[in-house]
């Protein structure tokens, strides 16, 4: 049996005042694609520096592999941070030599795993280039290539993919899983329900520095027994809001533009009650399946994404 790849528990971080991690407890299986899945401010970069060893948890304890964060997991654990930490004087290769010396790898084994890494990402050609010339994609994938150089066991992932074109998010994904199928614990902090759902074997759902639920995201959404009814009017339905949400069986009403999501206990009984009163304003319905997103409102009372990006989210 394998160690759980992250076990902590009681994990409490305050910056000042203001507490970002409320006693913390989580297991991650060895092995696993896991996301830590909550909105801004939820704790989620708070808990990943303390498991990279940036800061000390005022209280709590952490096992990384089955050990104690020491010199030892130096080269074991690795780390793509949510801000860019790329050198912008120096090009692709001195990046990752860079690294190799930093961690102290023996040059001819270095240099070919350099090179390997370099062209898996696709950026073999690029070597001699500026990483301030690289495309948004390009930088995080030898972000991505220089925490692989040391051959990790865990790597931890915020917000890989955050303000990536699609494109550049699933070639990212591809070198992700492939880094995944060869044994290596991802943990990626996220608020991408999507991303989530699409990717992750299994997600803790982040709330004010603390698990709020921990599941396989199938897992979660069977355990909320509700329907998904997506409206779309044909006028304004900004005022129908609270009156949806007066009536029975209905969870969460959601306002995108000229639609409603509405979570629901039973779909069949919500729409006879809309058709009946207002079927000459809508203009369709569709039942669709729940998302982490409607779980997370379920017991949380608030959405993860940014209202900006709500609308994408796994609809
Ligand atoms: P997330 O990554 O989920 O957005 P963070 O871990 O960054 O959450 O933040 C958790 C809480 O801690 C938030 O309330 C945030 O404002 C606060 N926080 C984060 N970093 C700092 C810091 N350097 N100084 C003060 N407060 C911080
Ligand atoms: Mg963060």
């Amino acid at each position: 049996m394998q160690p759980p790849a992250v076990a902590v528990r009681g994990l409490t971080y305050r910056y000042g005042e203001r507490q970002a991690l409320a006693g913390l407890s989580l297991r991650i299986p060895a092995g696993s694609v896991f996301g830590l899945l909550g909105p801004n401010g939820s704790g989620k970069s708070t808990l990943l520096s303390i498991l990279i060893g940036r800061r000390l948890a005022q209280a709590g304890h952490v096992l990384l592999l089955g050990e104690s964060p020491t010199d030892r997991l130096r080269r074991r654990v690795a780390m793509v941070f949510q801000e860019p930490s790329l050198d912008p004087l120096m090009t692709v290769g001195e990046t990752m030599q860079l690294q190799a010396r930093m961690f102290g790898l023996k040059r001819p084994a270095a240099m070919t795993a350099i090179d390997m890494l370099l062209e898996r990402v696709s950026l073999s050609d690029r070597a001699a280039a500026f990483t301030s010339t690289l495309s948004g994609g390009m930088k995080r994938r030898l972000e991505l290539a220089r925490a692989l150089l040391t051959g990790p066991d865990l790597l931890l992932l915020d917000e890989p993919t955050l303000a990536l074109d699609p494109d550049s998010r699933l070639r990212l994904w591809e070198h992700l899983l492939e880094a995944n199928s060869a044994g290596c614990t991802l943990l990626l902090a996220t608020n991408d329900v999507r991303e989530a759902e699409r990717y992750c074997g299994e997600v803790a759902l982040i709330d004010a520095g603390g698990v709020v639920a921990q599941g396989r995201p199938e897992e979660l959404k069977r355990e909320l027994r509700h329907e998904s009814v997506r409206i779309e009017w044909a006028d304004d339905p900004a005022d129908d809001v609270a009156v949806l949400e007066s009536w029975p069986g209905v969870g969460h009403v959601r306002l995108a533009g000229q639609t409603t999501h509405v979570t629901v206990d039973e779909a069949s009984p919500f729409l006879a009650r809309l058709f009946q009163g207002n079927g000459d304003r809508v203009r369709g319905v569709r039942i669709e399946e729940s998302t982490l997103e409607d779980v997370y409102f379920q017991l949380v009372g608030r959405n993860i994404a940014p209202a900006d990006r709500r609308e994408d989210n796994g609809r």
